[in-house]
């Protein structure tokens, strides 16, 4: 980190303007002012459920970032953080009585939309709302990337890596929904560690790239016969590599590129309906790369940008979606720096962002490297 800054009161006030800026970004340029049903059923975005319009015993409904500021203003809003292939609800046959004040052309149904528990307050396996009033355990949700629940790390039947390159999580029920992950988790996910062997574990498992692709592309001569296009996932089912087939999967940074993309493959997958695993921008970090880029061009050097860049993307979302409460909040704050006479260094800041938070989610894997 480089050495404290100092700032005034008045040149934090005056940075309003900036952190709306940011707050764009850390939603991946989802649009606060626009309803994202237009654009159909979108690749990745930030979705809210309302419990007010919505709750639980009907039908379960999800709505964009700029509904759920312009049609849900001051109601019980569910943050769903973000959800792929999604289009808009707000509004449709869903919602008796609430008509969508930004887009009136809506189909009665999204049919191609999926949802689960979480758009009616619930996450996980132990179906609890989150935060849980009864539970005092310290805990982190994560979010599977095939069914997009969130877990308790403490529910995922493994223990929860360190290692931050160890980004994607697929949870023990979808891996066996799905059973061919087994054969890649075996080679690219490196040996399982279960609850019962809990052990200081940091990347020392994670495969090195090399041997990975070793494995993947085997060095060995091709006869004549092969020498149509190979499929991956068979040379992999061939090679007896095994490891215990339960508990949630942790992938390596990039292990969706190593997936075979063979025709067969493609079919199988598109058949589970994962095609997106071999889409690199389908992840998380693909969209907020792509909300940090457009962003780009506002990024200078002061320290309350920098600090809410520091803090993990949940704190960030949650900063942004009750921002106008933070500001005010925020405001209080530097108030008693004023009173005080202090200046505000962005530690300071800092702190007050993580006070904010209520939630602990896993935090942003960034780009840090394991030792
Ligand atoms: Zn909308
Ligand atoms: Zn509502
Ligand atoms: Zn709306
Ligand atoms: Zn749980
Ligand atoms: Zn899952
Ligand atoms: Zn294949």
């Amino acid at each position: 980190m480089c050495e404290e800054q100092t700032v005034s009161l008045v040149d934090v006030l005056e940075e309003d303007e900036e952190l709306e800026e940011e707050a764009s970004a850390v939603l991946g340029g989802s649009d606060s002012d626009s309803c994202s049903y237009p654009q159909g059923y979108v690749k990745r975005q930030a979705l809210y459920a309302c419990n007010t319009c919505t709750p639980q015993g009907g039908e379960a409904a999800g709505v964009c970032l700029a509904c759920s500021y312009k049609c849900h203003e001051g109601h019980d809003l569910y943050e769903l953080y973000t959800k792929r292939n999604f289009r808009c609800d707000c509004g449709n046959r869903k919602f008796s009585g609430l008509q969508c004040k930004l887009y009136h052309e809506k189909d009665a149904v999204n049919s191609q939309n999926k949802y689960n528990h979480n758009f009616f307050g619930v996450y996980c396996t132990c179906r609890r709302p989150y935060p849980d009033p009864d539970d005092q355990v310290e805990d982190e949700m994560i979010q599977c990337v095939v069914c997009e629940d969130w877990l308790h790390g403490r529910h995922l039947g493994r223990v929860v890596p360190d290692c931050v390159e160890l980004q994607e999580m697929i949870c023990e029920s979808c891996m066996n929904k799905n059973p061919f992950l087994w054969t890649y988790a075996a080679h690219l996910a490196g040996p399982e560690v279960l609850v019962e062997e809990r052990r200081d574990e940091s990347c020392a498992n994670v495969p090195k790239k090399a041997e990975v692709d070793d494995v993947i592309e085997p060095s060995c001569k091709r006869s004549r016969e092969e020498v149509e296009p190979s499929c991956r996932l068979k040379v992999l089912q061939a090679s007896q590599q095994k490891r215990d087939q339960s508990g949630a999967v942790f992938w390596p940074s990039a292990w969706r590129s190593k997936l075979c993309s063979c025709i067969t493959c493609q079919a199988q997958l598109s058949a589970a309906g994962l095609s997106f695993l071999l889409d690199e921008l389908d992840t998380v970090l693909a969209y907020e790369n792509k909300g940090k880029s457009s962003e780009q061009v506002h990024q200078g050097h002061d320290p309350l940008m920098s600090a809410l860049d520091n803090l993990n993307r949940v704190q960030q979302l949650e900063i942004i979606h009750g921002y106008n409460d933070m500001k005010t909040e925020l405001k209080d704050f530097l108030q008693t720096f004023a009173a005080e006479g202090k200046v505000v260094t962005s530690e300071d800041i800092r702190h007050f962002f993580e006070q904010q938070s209520r939630k602990r989610r896993r935090v942003d894997a960034g780009p840090f490297y394991c030792s």
